[in-house]
């Protein structure tokens, strides 16, 4: 019999990743949740929520963040600040690659979410200067000025009528003439007179030197080029899977997003994925908490059953 750390590894501590922890603590499980960087996920940068049942006044992703961490250590859950490498997923034996050491589990959860696609407008050279990802994190740099954000889902139209409590004028810049967003956050935008929509358009470059002067755009129907005057530039198009430690060895969708079965198991068994990682429908803090508990109850029914 193979020697193990953990009945349980859990990677990644935003909601699916805490919520497994509770249940896996509760379940008395020997578990672990390891997380690169701060506990909360996507959450944590997210202004205000306020579609997740019990808080009828809203809570802050922050906040809700942090009750949710409390909560899974109170009751026992240990949590590892420490960056996953790779995996090795044998039958039996699931070994997690840390750079100072590998342990072994029964059983593993993965819950690393999602990060902002990128559109390769310059990115890399504008991020901190201009460019941003995180309304809540930089919309204070652009009090009475002027952005352009680009997107038209749920992100960048709640993130845009957020950046209007600091800017003076938001662009919302879409590339068709109708927005995916949530209708109650299309509302708000549409009622806001500091948001101007620029519909059927995309963002080709970014100008500036030290910091954007400006984003340029094209019409999609008519083709006509412009640069739209802008301090700043926040980009909102979707997002990717974070599974770089992941290789090829579990079966994904065409996006990366690892497939799993109504029990969160993975086409490795013994491996469940939960929340934003997932290919689901719906990529919101009530059903990566749902999938968390899911997770955590599979993995505790197929230790029982598989690992002698
Ligand atoms: P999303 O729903 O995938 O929307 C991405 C938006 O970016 C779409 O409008 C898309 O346009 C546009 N887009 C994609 N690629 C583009 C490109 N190359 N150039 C220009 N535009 C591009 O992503 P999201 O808004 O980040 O949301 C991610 C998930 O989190 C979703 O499941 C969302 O429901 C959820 N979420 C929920 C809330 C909430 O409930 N309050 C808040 C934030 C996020 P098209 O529409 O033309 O495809």
């Amino acid at each position: 019999m193979a020697d193990f750390d953990y009945d349980l590894v859990i990677i990644g501590a935003g909601p699916a990743g805490l919520t497994a922890g509770i249940y896996a603590a509760r379940a008395r499980m020997n578990v672990l949740l390891l997380e690169k960087a701060v506990p909360g996920g996507q959450i944590i940068v997210t202004d205000w929520i306020e579609n997740y049942p019990g808080f009828p006044e809203g809570i802050s992703g922050f906040d809700l963040a942090e009750k949710m961490k409390v909560q899974a250590e109170a009751l026992g859950l240990k949590i590892d600040t420490s960056e996953v490498i790779s995996l090795n997923l044998d039958k039996d034996v699931k070994e997690v690659v840390l750079r100072e050491k590998t342990i072994k589990a029964k059983s593993l959860i993965i819950a690393s979410g999602a990060s902002p696609k990128k559109l390769g407008i310059g990115e890399d050279k504008y991020m901190g200067k201009g460019i941003s990802f995180c309304a809540t994190c930089d919309a204070p740099f652009f009090k009475d000025k002027t952005v352009v954000a680009i997107g038209g889902g749920d992100t960048a139209v709640q993130e845009a009528v957020y950046l209007t409590k600091f800017a003076k004028k938001v662009y919302l810049v879409h590339r068709r003439d109708e927005l995916r967003a949530a209708k109650i956050l299309q509302e708000r935008a549409f009622a806001n007179d500091k948001i101007e929509m620029v519909w059927d358009t995309v963002a080709t470059g970014v100008d500036g030197f030290f910091g954007i002067e400006g984003v340029r755009v094209k019409n999609v129907k008519t083709g006509e080029e412009k640069t739209i005057k802008a301090d700043g530039c926040f980009i909102w198009v979707g997002i990717l899977p974070n599974t770089e430690f992941l290789g090829t060895k579990l079966d994904t969708d065409e996006y990366g997003f690892i497939l799993a079965d109504a029990r969160m198991e993975t086409s490795i068994p013994g491996v469940f994925a939960a929340g934003d990682v997932r290919n689901t429908p719906l990529r919101q803090v009530s059903t990566a908490v749902g999938d968390g508990a899911i997770a955590a109850l599979s993995a505790e029914h197929y230790i029982e059953n598989t690992i002698k």
